[in-house]
């Protein structure tokens, strides 16, 4: 495993250390709707501040497009964080500058100060070579905690580790702690759950997956393309056929590498896509040319069940059905309960991520009980196809 270091390799005493932390959450007329990203970086500011670090926190939040735009400021999330922090946050309207420097020269010692939207300039979403020596003026020493953004090599993500002596905080350090152990030094046999809507998305994922992992289970969508591929007629479902081609690639690649794909071999088929449709489990060469299939069947998650049993770890992304709307979250919450249930009994390791997955297994109830589960979309999915994250790779030793 790459070596990287931590909170526990800084001296902080005193030093004002820049915090780069992923505060892009969901908002609504004003008001966030989600807190779990404050949530999770609660952790290292509070160990960061307890060691007595002048902690100063940078985000990006939304699409500003490097312009000044008040829709994207960052004010109302300063508050969100002093409530979960409990400790004083001071929001600095400059990211930069003479005003940044002397709102944390002012700071009380417990005091929290948060910098502006990152993003209201260009040069941080350039990478600009000035506008990172401006931020890191601000600071003695760098915290990296914003896994979620390390596929993207922007100025506060990857540029300020090669000015200032830098880290990686606790929510990082657990994000590639997890997915390293699950991915490149797993316990073997290891299944992967890909689901989700389309194949189309998830091509690279596949790729690097069947190199990887023992079992391959498709889902979703996804599944139709595969199903149709093999000639399967799949009536009216989401199905990529233009790339039936590509699947039954896929297929005989992770056949040589000695990977084994696993596809549905029953479907829950309904008319409309809509919630209290009237749905029907039929066997796959009874799939009406009017039907849709939005979830596996019973005799499907029989199977998946049945092959978690001898794995060890499993890895997931996506879900095995249009999990939300009911019944066609069957499939998914069966699936993820007996991963749970295998997981509590310290039987399987499991890790799962990308935001649908996130909202699928918390709605099977699982959420707690996975081994790990990562709070990034893109970076998560861009870690699966195998990529090297610039955010992650700038932090190793
Ligand atoms: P993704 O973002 O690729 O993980 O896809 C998640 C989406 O796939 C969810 O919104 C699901 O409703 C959708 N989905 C899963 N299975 C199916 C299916 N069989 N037909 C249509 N949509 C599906």
């Amino acid at each position: 495993m790459a070596q990287f270091k931590t909170i526990d390799d800084l001296d902080v005493a005193g030093k004002r250390v820049l915090v780069r932390v992923d505060l892009n959450v969901p908002m609504r007329d004003g008001k966030i709707t989600d807190t779990s990203r404050i949530d999770r970086v609660v952790p290292t500011l509070t160990e960061l501040s307890n060691k007595e670090a002048r902690v100063v926190v940078l985000s990006h939040f939304g699409r500003p497009k490097g312009r000044i735009n008040m829709e994207f400021t960052l004010k109302p999330v300063a508050k969100a964080l002093q409530l979960a922090l409990g400790l004083g946050v001071k929001f600095c309207p400059e990211s930069i500058g003479d005003k940044a420097a002397q709102y944390i020269a002012e700071a009380a010692e417990d005091e929290v100060v948060m910098l502006e939207n990152l993003r209201f300039h260009p040069g941080e979403e350039e990478n600009d070579r000035m506008f990172t020596t401006q931020l890191a003026k601000l600071g003695d020493v760098y915290v990296d905690d914003a896994f979620s953004c390390s596929h993207r090599a922007h100025a506060s993500i990857e540029g300020l580790a090669h000015l200032l002596p830098a880290a990686a905080g606790r929510l990082m350090q657990a994000e590639v702690e997890a997915l390293t152990a699950a991915l490149e030094a797993p316990e073997h046999p290891v299944a992967a759950v890909v689901g989700g809507a389309k194949v189309s998305t998830k091509m690279e994922v596949l790729g690097n997956l069947s190199a990887k992992v023992d079992l391959l289970l498709i889902g979703g969508g996804m599944a139709n393309t595969f199903l149709f591929a093999k000639g399967v007629d799949v009536g009216c479902s989401l199905c990529e056929k233009d790339l039936a081609a590509d699947a039954l690639k896929i297929i005989e690649t992770a056949k040589a590498r000695g990977c084994e794909i696993v596809l549905p071999v029953d479907g829950v088929v309904a008319r409309e896509f809509r919630e209290g449709a009237q749905s029907q489990v039929v066997e796959l060469d009874s799939i009406a040319a009017d039907s849709m299939m939005l979830d596996i069947g019973p005799k499907s998650i029989a199977d998946a069940v049945g092959r978690l049993q001898g794995c060890k770890t499993l890895l997931w992304n996506g879900p095995f059905g249009a999990f939300e709307i009911p019944p066609f979250d069957a499939g998914t919450n069966a699936v993820a309960r007996e991963a749970a249930r295998l997981t509590r009994e310290g039987k399987l390791i499991s890790v799962a991520g990308g935001g649908d997955t996130v909202s699928a297994l918390d709605r099977a109830g699982v959420k707690g009980d996975f081994t790990y589960i990562s709070t990034a979309g893109g970076a998560f999915l861009e870690w699966l196809e195998g990529h090297r994250l610039p955010g992650v790779a700038v932090l190793e030793k």
